[in-house]
């Protein structure tokens, strides 16, 4: 299991954004509108999180995108799909998957 916590708010499933880091970059959601939101967390602060999982290989690849551009390491990918995996390290983010795969 990994060890970051997962904001409150994320809906289940591979993406997730983690509790406590956000700096309100809001890239992430501007690169997946549909799939991600935000709320204020217990401090106030902005905080991005997922509110729905993608249904499609375009939503994926939005997800990815949203992934690949946060800024501070807390938007991850915590599932197993090896092309995903892959895509993500081509892009400089595979330090955002939970699980790493040869480079
Ligand atoms: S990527 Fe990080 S700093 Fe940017 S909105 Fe999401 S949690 Fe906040």
């Amino acid at each position: 299991m990994h060890p970051t916590q997962r904001f409150p708010l994320n809906v289940a499933g591979d993406f997730y954004v983690v509790e406590g880091l956000c700096i309100a970059c809001k890239a992430p959601e501007h690169e997946a509108p549909e799939l991600m939101a935000h709320a204020r967390a217990a401090d106030g602060v902005y905080h991005c999180y997922f509110r729905r999982q993608p249904r499609t290989e375009e939503e994926l690849q939005r997800a990815v995108m949203a992934v690949a551009v946060g800024c501070c390491g807390a938007v991850r990918y915590g599932g197993s799909d090896p092309a995903t995996i892959q895509t993500l390290t081509q892009l400089g983010a595979g330090g955002a998957c939970d699980i790493r795969t040869a480079e």
